[in-house]
């Protein structure tokens, strides 16, 4: 027993600092002796968005299976035979009680979007109309199609499109049904920023002018911030137990996840606290350059899409983050870098183009393939002759979790865990340059916090220099010193404009989306504002859309 329990630890082997009060209750379900229990379930509201904040591992999914109605919860006694019956009983005089016995009673209907939409493929065959015609039962899909610039796939094989695409189409489908409860699992892995915040005002539309439950898992947490009305937050060992807090304000939820202590709980999350800054970050003393690039000009195919690069420098030992919308050529310009795609004319270059950089770049892509059959200690250690010291596994393989996969083949692991290892292996290459396209996908919350500062923690000890694309906006503010901004028309022209501070950079990012942030007052954490409020329109007119003045 770990001390606290009064007889025995039902979670064999867990150290358990601080039994929190909802561990001395029953728990809501127990797969099994010694499997994975979740104490606590989620309350749906009618015209309310309930957000659900944790890691992975932690219940979500069975807390969702069961207010779905699929999955009789045990309330722990996994050797008796429970019903509905006594689970209504259980949690009389709850917020769920009347959901409870909705369920109870087969009246629930569910429309659910799945986590993973790179698995829709699989499950359905035809093209994007014939999957959205099936679920529009509320005669919404014009509007939605519109609103999620759905019109250019229509007619295309669900096979053949993009991730951003699926996501989409897999967010109108969900929208379009018609039920009492809808449940999204994570909506912008693969969406832009300006997607992001499109999917977030639809769902809270459905929400607020249909009456409907929506219950959502989401781990960009600006996003999630301006989608839910109330959060339960999720903690526990992940595979062990899972404990759903009752429902905060989202303010505080959020606040109290980043700062680490859950305050109703009484419940230290983290050790330390993270912390944004008010004001534009690192002041504008330069550093040395560490590469200068010209003017570039990149196009594809017959100039179905052209790039044009703005020259500019990259500094040593600096965080350059890069924002822009999907499709804009961000991960062209990550190649042109690379020497992967050739540019077609380099100005000032006599022979029109030739870019060469002379610099060792260390790059992870997008979408990450390592997938050899091999182990993640060989496989890692074939890149670093650090693999293994007290120093690596303290800054790479303990923030991104590596030690519980280690055995595993690359093979097997899921899609958080390949980006993890995927990003471990870009910073122990020794580079002169590490490029990092998109390293939050996949992450759950917890992880994307653990990546920020490994990363970070990285390009301060080691003098190194990253480059960082990402759309998650608390990763890149927490991340970047400066910040390279890409505009024009998704697909068609993309143009990259020079590196400039976080603060002029983030103010042309978000000026092109027409979307500002206010500061949380008692943390700094940056919040989008309302479109139209007041501070809306009075920073729109200062021109100030991130940093306070
Ligand atoms: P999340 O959605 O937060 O990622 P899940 O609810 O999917 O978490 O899973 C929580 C834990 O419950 C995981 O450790 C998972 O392995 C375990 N689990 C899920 N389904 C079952 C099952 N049918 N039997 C035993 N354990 C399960
Ligand atoms: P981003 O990284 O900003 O999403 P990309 O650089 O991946 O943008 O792509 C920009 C545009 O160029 C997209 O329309 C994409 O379809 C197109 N594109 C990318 N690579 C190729 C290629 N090898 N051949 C033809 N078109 C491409």
């Amino acid at each position: 027993t770990c001390g606290i329990c009064v007889e025995k630890c039902p979670f064999d082997a867990i150290e358990i600092i601080n039994l929190p009060k909802e561990l001395q209750d029953d728990p809501a379900h127990r797969y099994g002796e010694n499997a994975f229990s979740l104490y606590g379930l989620p309350a749906p509201q009618e015209g309310q968005v309930t957000g659900i904040l944790g890691p992975n591992g932690i219940g979500k999914t069975t807390a969702v299976h069961i207010l779905a109605g699929e999955l009789e919860p045990n309330l722990g006694r996994h050797d008796e035979d429970v019903d509905w019956d006594d689970v209504l009983e259980a949690y009389r005089g709850t917020e769920l009680q009347d959901y409870i016995a909705d369920v109870r009673d087969g009246e629930v209907t569910v429309a659910r979007k799945p986590q993973y939409v790179d698995q829709i493929p699989n499950s359905f065959d035809g093209n994007t109309r014939e999957l959205l015609e099936k679920t529009d039962e509320r005669d919404a899909l014009d509007h939605l199609v519109e609103r999620l610039s759905i019109g250019p796939v229509m007619e295309q094989s669900i096979d053949d499109l993009s991730g951003g695409e699926l996501q989409r189409v897999a967010i109108a489908a969900t929208l379009a049904r018609d039920t009492d409860f809808y449940f999204l699992d994570e909506v912008t892995p693969y969406l832009d920023i300006g997607q992001r915040v499109t999917a977030a005002r639809l769902i809270r539309e459905l929400a607020e002018e249909e009456d409907r439950s929506m219950l959502v898992v989401e781990h960009d947490l600006a996003i999630l911030d301006l989608l839910a009305d109330t959060l339960h937050v999720a903690y526990g060992e992940p595979g062990a137990y899972g404990v759903v807090t009752s429902p905060k304000s989202v303010r505080n939820g959020i606040n109290e996840y980043l700062a680490g202590y859950l305050d109703n709980e009484n419940m230290r999350i983290r050790p330390d606290p993270i912390e944004f800054e008010e004001h534009a970050p690192r002041s504008s003393v330069r550093g040395d350059t560490l590469v200068e690039y010209p003017d570039l000009e990149k196009s594809y195919g017959d100039g179905e899409f052209s790039l044009d690069v703005e020259g500019g420098e990259i500094r040593q030992n600096e965080v350059l983050g890069i924002v822009g919308p999907n499709g804009i050529g961000k991960s062209t310009f990550a190649k042109l870098l690379t020497g992967n795609v050739e540019p077609d004319s380099v100005a000032g270059s006599a022979d029109g183009a030739d870019l060469d950089l002379d610099l060792e770049i260390s790059y992870k892509p997008q979408y990450v393939t390592i997938d050899q059959h091999m182990r993640v200690d060989a496989f890692l250690s074939s890149i670093t002759d650090q693999f293994g010291s007290s120093y690596w596994n303290t800054e790479i393989a303990q923030p991104l979790q590596l030690e519980r996969i280690m055995e595993q083949n690359l093979s097997d692991l899921s899609g958080g865990e390949r980006q993890r290892v995927a990003i471990a292996a870009c910073l122990s290459d020794s580079a002169d340059l590490y490029l990092l396209d998109e390293p939050s996908a996949h992450l759950d919350v917890e992880q994307r916090v653990q990546a920020t500062s490994a990363i970070r923690r990285y390009a301060e000890q080691q003098d190194a220099t990253v480059l960082v694309i990402d759309h998650d906006i608390y990763m890149i503010d927490l991340l970047a010193d400066r910040l390279m901004v890409f505009d024009g028309e998704p697909a068609v022209h993309g143009r990259a404009g020079t590196p400039q501070s976080m603060r002029e950079g983030m103010n042309e990012f978000l000026a092109n989306l027409e979307v500002t942030f206010r500061r949380d007052e008692r943390t700094s954490r940056p919040r989008i504002n309302k479109p139209d409020s007041q501070l809306d329109k009075q920073q729109k007119s200062e021109g100030e859309y991130y940093y306070a003045p």
